[in-house]
């Protein structure tokens, strides 16, 4: 139950945005509630409208990984903001953060700024179509790489958690150029680049698939995308909107050690402003205009702020050794976690990488979305509940990924423990 104000204000929403929300699963229709609305939030602490305070898992789903409203972040937009707010001509912080994403992540050779993730997966899908002049796309059941027409089908996300995987809207035209998979699924990988390979673009797959829970490639299947694809002349395109600059340096293409032609950016390397990114081989780039045939553009693209707010936040990762700390961060969530569930002896999974970890109420082996959807979701609904009355906020949905910040602290971590306990012993 949410308090007065939030009450309050969610009724004034919902007379003039759609569902009271400007994206769905802020609605928490998923586990059949209302949400709370944010007065401020500093470091690992959201603070509601009516003054309760929470342990936040969510970090406005992914940009917050120094927590919020880092002072470093904080005080660049103020001095930045002093001498403009956008320019619509190339600006000095672009090619600074162009140098970074660049130098960070090797398979990049250039890059170009957008303002979304929707964005970026859209334009990089634009771009592999006009490079290998073909039109079909694979993408795989439950991966979400925002809202766009092609992508916007079996998505996982929003999408999942209203129970509509594809959206209305979309035409079939489109719908019908998006071949979509199993993941992890070698054979019908195999058989759909040995009947239509010719014809296809680009796999475009989450780096480790994030929106349907999270979910770990089988040992080889990665590798297995970057050589189908190269066999084929298609393109692979890594969406990292969600892992990129926060599992390491260069995101899990890094950790696998792949080279990605094509990789899509965004949440972290905009500091919590609005900000996506695509990038890759420079022969591919270079078909963008306005060097090459392929469209793209945008008002606010490279916006100042948001480049120097990103900028701000790299920078602080890279000095205070950012990804050992969330590791470490992770590691003493997971142990302390399995061993209050072990005690418990509740049938459970618990998928970590770093500072991203997802409960899943199932004794169920994770190795896509159709074993993500069999969890127990009565369970969850009231372990939200129970959670969020105790001043813990993880996602309302058992299909969203969660995520620790360099503002977490052990501390924090235990008394999150302690509530988990007290809930799960509640229910
Ligand atoms: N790709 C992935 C993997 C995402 O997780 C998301 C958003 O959650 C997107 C793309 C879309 O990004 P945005 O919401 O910024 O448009």
């Amino acid at each position: 139950m949410t308090g007065p104000l939030s009450q309050k204000l969610f009724a004034a929403a919902k007379e003039k945005i759609p569902g009271g929300v400007n994206s769905p699963v802020r609605a928490f229709r998923n586990v059949g509630g209302e949400p709370f609305f944010v007065r401020r939030a500093k470091g690992s602490r959201i603070e509601d409208v009516d003054g309760k305070t929470y342990i936040d898992y969510i970090g406005s789903w992914g940009p917050n990984i120094l927590g919020h409203a880092p002072t470093v972040v904080t005080n660049t937009i103020h001095e930045v903001a002093k001498d403009g707010i956008s320019f619509g001509i190339p600006n000095p912080f672009e090619v600074e953060m162009a140098r970074v994403i660049c130098d960070w992540v090797p398979s990049v050779e250039k890059v170009r700024m957008c303002s979304s993730g929707t964005e970026a997966t859209m334009s990089a899908i634009r771009l592999a179509r006009g490079f290998t002049k073909r039109d079909y796309i694979v993408k795989f059941n439950g991966c979400y790489h925002g809202h766009s027409d092609s992508l916007l089908v079996a998505a996982g996300s929003g999408a999942l958690t209203h129970g509509e995987p594809d959206s209305a809207g979309v035409p079939r035209a489109f719908a019908e150029k998006t071949i979509v998979l199993p993941y992890n699924d070698v054979a019908a990988l195999e058989k759909v680049f040995d009947e239509q390979g010719e014809q296809i673009a680009a796999i475009i797959v989450e780096s480790y698939p994030a929106n349907a829970g999270l979910v770990f490639p089988k040992p080889g299947y990665l590798d297995l995308l970057s050589s189908i694809t190269k066999k084929h002349g298609a393109l692979l395109i890594f969406d990292e909107v969600m892992t990129g600059f926060r599992l390491g340096k260069a995101g899990v293409q890094g950790i696998e050690n792949l080279t990605p032609d094509l990789s899509c950016f965004g949440k972290v390397i905009g500091g919590g402003l609005p900000v996506g990114a695509f990038g890759g081989r420079a022969d591919v780039m270079d078909m963008l205009a306005p060097l090459g045939p392929v469209y793209q553009a945008g008002t606010l693209s490279g916006n100042p702020l948001a480049m120097a707010a990103g900028l701000a936040q790299l920078k602080e990762l890279g000095k205070v050794s950012g990804f050992p700390r969330l590791e470490q961060l992770g590691a003493h969530f997971e142990a302390g976690l399995r061993s209050l569930l072990d005690a418990k002896g509740m049938p459970y999974r618990f998928n970590r990488t770093g500072s991203m970890f997802c409960l899943f109420f199932t004794d169920r082996e994770i190795v896509n979305v159709d074993d993500v959807m069999k969890q127990d979701l009565e369970l969850f609904k009231k372990f939200f509940w129970g959670c969020l009355d105790k001043g813990i906020y993880i996602a309302p949905s058992p299909y969203e990924t969660g995520f620790l910040s360099l503002a977490h602290t052990e501390a924090d971590l235990d008394d999150t423990l302690t509530v988990f306990d007290e809930v799960l012993t509640a229910i």
